[in-house]
């Protein structure tokens, strides 16, 4: 497919001018650029300018507040709520990490529960964030129904993403972040867009056939990623992202959410964890010593390393030509 070269700079000036001219606040409009700009950045595209026709399209279907200001509470010490107040999730988790950082190093373990807002991003800026506070991360949040649990073919379990992220004083933090499906649904649409075919194993079609024509994946419905073992792990997020923080399972944002091609409202469980006042002395050295013979495996790779190898280009990004002009023709 034809792509457009931007530098960082001209991404960030076409998403304000987008995020502006659709009803978002300064304070929004600031908190998703830099959403849309770190995806791309890092290479994660299938969460960057790719998902701004789906957040203009709830903006202007009135579903989501470009004005939210999201509210920080303590509800003990080491629970802290947002009240995402029917914005997308950015400015949430922007004023809600300083909180949950700070209950997590004094009290050891802290949740933060982030309620009422419309997630459609990556999860790893989240966990990252407390990496770099020298914390353990772990954040999942769910979606719509559009995956059968493994054994079965009928649509229940979001594709429900989980991030978990270790500090390394000095080094880029371990991240990863992954979908519980076999493949996000925002690359089953890319791969869609651009005419390819999926390898066997990521979905069924709308009878519970195996499929590889992404064009019938999205029309049937998505696998977890290893079988029973994937579907175990994408349960447990429904669980804590919906059951543990009284917020919507993907069944029940199906049943709210105005299909406008945007994100459905739901709720986001971030834990954070001390490593300092759960270890003690020495944790960050010890991890270190497994680390290097992770490293030292041919063939292995760390998650996360792609990712913080693109962020250290200062070269322009390629971004599909079609999907620059779809986002243009958004301003205004
Ligand atoms: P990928 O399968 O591309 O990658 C998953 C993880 O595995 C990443 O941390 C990646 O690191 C790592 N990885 C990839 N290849 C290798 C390798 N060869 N060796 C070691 N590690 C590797 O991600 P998904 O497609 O599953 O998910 C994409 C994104 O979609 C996620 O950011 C997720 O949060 C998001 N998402 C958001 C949803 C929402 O509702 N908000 C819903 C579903 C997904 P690296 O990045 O460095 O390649």
């Amino acid at each position: 497919m034809p792509t457009t070269d931007l530098s960082l700079e001209q991404i960030e000036q076409l998403a304000t001018a987008v995020f502006v001219s659709n009803g978002c606040d300064e304070r929004n409009t600031q908190a998703l650029v830099k959403t849309v700009i770190n995806a791309e950045r890092d290479g994660s595209h299938s969460h960057g300018l790719f998902r701004v026709p789906g957040y203009v399209a709830s903006l202007r279907s009135g579903k989501v507040n470009g004005k939210a200001s999201p509210v920080v509470k303590h509800k003990t010490a080491a629970i802290i709520t947002v009240d995402g107040d029917g914005g997308f999730a950015p400015l949430a988790i922007e004023r809600g990490i300083p909180a949950l950082a700070e209950a997590a190093s004094t009290v050891g373990v802290a949740v933060m529960a982030i309620e009422r807002a419309y997630h459609f991003a990556a999860l790893w800026p989240e966990t990252e964030a407390l990496a770099e506070r020298n914390l353990i991360g772990l954040a999942c949040v769910c979606y719509k129904p559009v995956m059968t649990p493994a054994g079965g073919n009928k649509r229940l379990l979001g594709t429900n993403p989980i991030s978990f992220a270790w500090p390394r004083p000095g080094n880029n933090p371990f991240v990863y972040d992954m979908a519980t499906a076999a493949m996000a649904l925002g690359d089953v649409e890319i791969a869609a867009r651009d005419g390819k075919q999926l390898a066997p194993g990521v979905g069924l079609d709308a009878s519970g056939q195996a499929t590889t024509d992404p064009a019938e994946v999205i029309k049937g419905m998505l696998l977890p990623f290893g079988g029973y073992k994937g579907s175990a792990i994408a349960i447990m997020v429904e669980l804590l992202a919906a059951a543990a923080i009284n917020e919507q399972f993907s069944f029940e944002a199906a049943d709210t959410d105005l299909d406008d091609g945007g994100p459905a409202r739901g709720g986001e469980f971030i834990l954070a964890i001390s490593p300092d006042l759960l270890a003690g002395d020495g944790w960050a050295e010890h991890a270190e010593t497994f680390f290097e013979r992770l490293e030292a495996i041919d063939g292995v790779r760390l998650p996360g390393e792609r990712r913080h190898k693109n962020r250290l280009s200062t070269a322009p990004r390629p971004v599909n030509s079609e999907l620059l002009a779809r986002v243009e023709a958004l301003i205004g």
